[in-house]
């Protein structure tokens, strides 16, 4: 029923229809995955998205305090952000959703203890439909390999998510990491092939034995790595939006996720920061649709991966 729901509402170009039906979203930076308008609603001011691409990460990330940030500060804003996060996976029908969430957030919240409650919390409160996968962020902190067998012990995460790696890790400590995540039964994923090579898509997923990579754009510029990913069923969690506005890729009439679905992969389509591109899971999909990229048979494919895609998770 969803299926012909889902069909109809892009081809009617209808955000609120588009809302009805559900979606999932896969790579979701928990602090920057609310909606703008809830943030302006809360904090009484104007927010204006960004209108041009941004020229690197660093110019995103001071866009997100000069517009964002100043107006939720320390940690009272900090929650007020994650509740506009659960809230906009209610609003947006978002059944299955992943945050991913680094260490010094958790701390923050005094304990890990603490950090679950909070969080279990916003949850109820503001998306009690959903279906909530959280994951641990890495790569932000120097410390937080001493501290992630506390944190795997206490069962709460579903799946890591290795954000910097490059400065943090050395490939072994990365392998280490991985391995333990593993061991914990967390569905392993990492950000890469967003700026890097296909080359750097296959060498990480192979080595890390990565479940799923959040980007993974790259791997178009190679067949045998397009190749590789879909014959070892390596989901890419993909945000159009995202690289539209950091430049990694022209735009929506040309994204690679067109390439990277014929050749088999199986691909999501997810929002990344929200807050800052402005663009939810559904008009992520209105977008791909209405640039001719894509037929809303295909996308609806896409949806269904995305929501089959907790069968992945141990229960
Ligand atoms: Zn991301």
């Amino acid at each position: 029923m969803s299926e012909a729901k889902f069909i109809q509402a892009l081809k009617n170009n209808s955000i609120v229809e588009m809302q009805c039906i559900p979606k999932s979203d896969l790579h979701s930076h928990s602090g920057r995955g609310g909606s703008i308008v809830y943030i302006e609603q809360w904090a009484n001011v104007k927010i204006t998205p960004p209108i041009e691409p941004f020229n690197s990460l660093m110019d995103m990330n001071q866009w997100m305090y000069d517009n964002v940030r100043c107006h939720c500060p320390g940690f009272m804003g900090y929650l007020k952000r994650i509740e506009a996060a659960f809230a906009q996976a209610n609003t947006d029908n978002i059944a299955v959703l992943a945050l991913s969430y680094s260490t010094d957030e958790i701390w923050a919240c005094g304990t890990l203890d603490n950090f679950i409650q909070i969080m279990n919390d916003l949850r109820k409160n503001f998306a009690p439909n959903t279906t909530f996968l959280p994951d641990l962020a890495l790569g932000y902190n120097l410390n937080e390999q001493n501290e992630i067998d506390e944190i795997f012990n206490a069962n709460w995460f579903k799946g890591i998510d290795i954000c910097n790696y490059s400065n943090i890790y050395s490939m072994s400590e990365l392998k280490k990491v991985c391995q333990k995540a593993h061991e914990s039964k967390l569905i392993v994923k990492a950000h890469i092939g967003e700026f890097g090579s296909a080359d750097d898509v296959m060498r990480y997923a192979e080595v890390l034995e990565l479940d799923q990579i959040q980007h993974g754009i790259a791997a178009v510029d190679s067949i045998q790595v397009m190749k590789w990913l879909a014959d070892h069923k390596i989901q890419l969690n993909v945000c159009p939006t995202s690289n539209v506005m950091l430049r990694n890729t022209k735009n929506y009439q040309s994204h690679q996720i067109r390439k990277l679905f014929d050749y088999g992969i199986p691909v999501t389509i997810n929002s990344d920061d929200l807050i800052i591109f402005n663009a939810s899971v559904s008009q992520e999909y209105l977008n791909l649709y209405n640039a001719g990229l894509m037929t809303a048979e295909e996308l609806n494919v896409i949806r269904e991966i995305g929501l089959e895609s907790i069968g992945c998770y141990p229960v």
